[in-house]
């Protein structure tokens, strides 16, 4: 039985990006008859507004993606809300000291940022670590404790990863490229990586089907399962959704939250004709049910270039009687 998920992390409203994803991991798990879990992301607690997860399972219901297990449905793998599954979390960090693939990081965010080459800012969870505080000594540690709490990372193992993502193809990344990061931070809070990977293996996932900005985690995520002795799910990478300035789809491109166009009264068929236009499943954006496109759904029909949602398809979408 395949079982499958969508994981919200509610801290801000569902956008048509996020509604895409969605529909492609419903129908690749109502197409193979499996289970599908609804699981929601809200350990980052500053980031997270609870409020909206009512929303979220709203517009789900609206477009027809009905899961299975999950909030409000329960299940046997519950809770399915990770701010109440922290033990879960602490237990599996335990079984990786153990290992002693763990170790206490006091670099702050600012000696991070002058680290030559770090390309990418430090968003989520930051550029590849060069490792600083992996060489401290006991004696180190102990000192630098005394004036600041420590972040704990991951020992990542010079081993290149691949596999072979079900719409993007054939993946590799070289040695390192999943850095030494963060699993559990300064303030108590465990990372995306952890989590994500201990939900997925302890809620018997065996397909990921997430957006592909999530591509560069995965080897992350490998590196986890390995350390834990767990077999990694398939995984799929769905290419982006860009606003017209190329950047991903937010909330800057207007009001197009669901629960803005739900509000406004536009059909849901309406919405998910044009997600299936945009992910390639179909050849115009006609109105159209989630449960009319199961049949016939397979991985290699989706498209694997990043659409572009321009101002005008905007309008059609949005518009009162024309598609
Ligand atoms: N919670 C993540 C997000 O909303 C998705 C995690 C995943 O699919 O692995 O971006």
């Amino acid at each position: 039985m395949i079982r499958g998920r969508f994981a919200p992390t509610p801290s801000g409203m569902m956008h048509l990006g996020n509604a895409k994803i969605a529909l492609l991991s419903w129908l690749q798990i109502r197409s193979g008859n499996g289970v599908y879990v609804l699981r929601i992301e809200d350990i980052d607690i500053q980031r997270s507004r609870p409020e909206l997860v009512q929303t979220i399972m709203e517009d789900l219901r609206w477009l027809g993606l009905n899961w299975d297990e999950g909030p409000e449905a329960g299940g046997p793998f519950g809770p399915y809300t990770q701010s109440e599954r922290l033990e879960l979390y602490e237990a599996a960090l335990q079984q990786l000291d153990r290992q002693e693939r763990l170790y206490p990081c006091y670099c702050s965010r600012a000696e991070l940022l002058q680290i030559a080459g770090a390309p990418h800012g430090l968003a989520s969870e930051g550029p590849v670590y060069p490792g600083t505080c992996r060489r401290l000594t006991r004696e180190e540690q102990a000192s630098r404790e005394q004036h600041k709490a420590p972040s704990t990372r991951f020992a990542f193992r010079d081993e290149r990863y691949d596999f072979e993502d079900g719409i993007a193809g054939y993946q590799q990344f070289p040695p390192a490229s999943g850095g030494d990061f963060i699993v559990k931070r300064a303030d108590g809070m465990f990372s995306y990586q952890l989590a994500v990977t201990v939900d997925d293996a302890a809620m018997g996932i065996t397909h990921v089907l997430r957006g592909s900005d999530l591509l560069d985690s995965t080897p992350r995520q490998l590196a986890l399962y390995e350390a834990f002795g767990w077999s990694p799910p398939e995984f799929a990478h769905a290419p982006l959704l860009l606003g017209e300035d190329g950047r991903r789809l937010a909330k800057r491109h207007g009001d197009l939250s669901l629960a803005g166009l739900r509000r406004s009264g536009i059909p849901a068929e309406r919405i998910i004709g044009w997600l299936a236009f945009i992910s390639g499943l179909m050849d115009r954006p006609e109105p159209v049910k989630a449960s009319e496109l199961i049949s016939g759904f397979a991985l290699d029909r989706i498209a694997r270039q990043p659409f572009t949602l321009t101002s005008e398809m905007i309008e059609r979408l949005t518009a009162d009687k024309h598609y």
